[in-house]
């Protein structure tokens, strides 16, 4: 069955004409999803373990989500940020109380961040407004975030940047401690490093941070946009670290696949953010609230903390197996449901043999296979994925040998 009326090549030459071209787009037009498969305007099947590029955590069709926002969007669509609304506080509430402080909603990653930043400089004195981040990060394409995203390419062309932005290396306290002076008002990281090949922290690095930031009057903040929301396990990646930050931003998969965004702060920093100093005029939509709130309850119903732990176990067993078979595959990094392969080769043609076979997947930073599986991924799924992966990861490393 097709929902479509136009076939792929109808759909691209639409966009030929009157989408601006700034994508890279596979040449497939995707028009309905179940769980974990989506299907094409041809009506071909693909299996995805990257769906919505992290932000479909609860597959394709979630149906309390589903039912949550057709039930809103027939009662409010939008109610502006001068009204109390029930769902933006019970989603605040479902996600404070699993987390910490207040939230503050937005509408995607970048926005989170951008928020996070003001808060960073205004919860701390004024002559203190550096902020640290590390390379390979990824923070997002506005300003802000792209500045705090410290890798070169990113920023071609665009400068001058925004200032106060200093670069450490990844999993190095010692060049951390040194950057610091009292003008620096923070340390911004992702717990685990995502776009820039799933890079999980040093052992006692997270906690080294946080001793910093308390011995110099600093914020750690957290960038829990790919991680947040039961992607490692825990609700959380700092319960996951065991390190509580003092901000933290989310996005991706908050409201499963609803564009929504959020930041949560302490106590301590919350009322930094005071009225009139930071605003979102779609933030906290009645819309992305209750799909939100849908999301939590949907995690929580049906036990997927223990199903993200369970395949990370699963994910982790079989993939060593495989190294021992294929030694292209160099070292496997993997937090819950965050997956990557790096591989000895350059990774992106598996992503075309991949999908040749009816499996979708992802490549980044050069030679990292990445996979963000929904959080309900059955073990059929699980079975036919590795499966897939294993064939093309064969003729990979026979390519490689010959
Ligand atoms: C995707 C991502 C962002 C940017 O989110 P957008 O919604 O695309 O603005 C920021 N930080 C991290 C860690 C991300 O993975």
């Amino acid at each position: 069955m097709s929902t479509a009326t136009r076939t792929s090549a109808e759909t691209i030459e639409l966009f030929d004409k009157y989408v601006i071209g700034n994508y890279r787009r596979y040449p497939i037009s995707l028009v309905r999803g179940d769980g974990s498969r989506v299907w094409d305007a041809e009506g071909q099947c693909y299996l995805d373990l990257f769906p919505g590029w992290g932000c479909n955590i609860l597959g394709y069709s979630p149906h309390k989500v589903i039912q949550a926002v057709q039930e809103q969007v027939a009662r409010l669509i939008h109610v502006p940020n001068t009204w109390y609304m029930e769902p933006q506080g019970e989603f605040a509430e479902a996600i404070c109380t699993r987390g910490f402080g207040k939230a503050f909603f937005c509408n995607s990653g970048a926005e989170s961040l951008e928020g996070a930043i003001k808060l960073a400089r205004l919860s701390t004195p004024p002559e203190k407004y550096k902020i640290i981040t590390f390379e390979n990060g990824f923070h997002g394409r506005t300003f802000a975030a792209v500045t705090a995203t410290a890798q070169p390419k990113y920023h071609e062309g665009f400068g001058p940047l925004v200032p106060g932005f200093v670069y450490a290396p990844h999993n190095d306290l010692e060049a951390v401690r040194n950057l610091v002076d009292d003008e620096t008002c923070a340390i911004l990281i992702e717990p685990v490093q995502g776009e820039g090949g799933v890079n999980t922290p040093a052992e006692g690095f997270l906690q080294g941070l946080r001793d910093l930031c308390d011995e110099r009057g600093m914020r750690l903040v957290f960038d829990e946009v790919q991680t947040g929301m039961a992607r490692t396990g825990n609700w959380f990646a700092y319960q996951t670290f065991g390190v509580q930050p003092d901000i933290m931003t989310m996005a991706k998969g908050i409201a499963a696949g609803v564009a929504c965004g959020a930041i949560i702060a302490t106590e301590e920093v919350a009322p930094a953010l005071r009225p009139g100093i930071h605003a979102s005029t779609f933030g906290g939509n009645p819309i992305a609230m209750a799909a939100g709130l849908a999301t939590v309850q949907t995690i929580e119903e049906e036990g997927l903390l223990d199903n993200v732990n369970r395949m990370s176990e699963r994910f982790r067993e079989y993939f060593e197996g495989l190294q021992k078979e294929l030694p292209i595959i160099e070292e496997i990094r993997i937090c819950g449901m965050m997956i990557g392969l790096d591989l000895a080769i350059e990774s992106t043609p598996a992503v075309k043999k991949c999908m040749e076979r009816g499996l979708l997947i992802n490549a980044t930073h050069d030679t990292v296979i990445r996979l963000l599986p929904a959080l309900n991924l059955t073990d059929e799924d699980f079975e036919e994925g590795c499966a897939i992966l294993t064939e093309v990861l064969r003729e990979m490393a026979e390519e490689a040998a010959a």
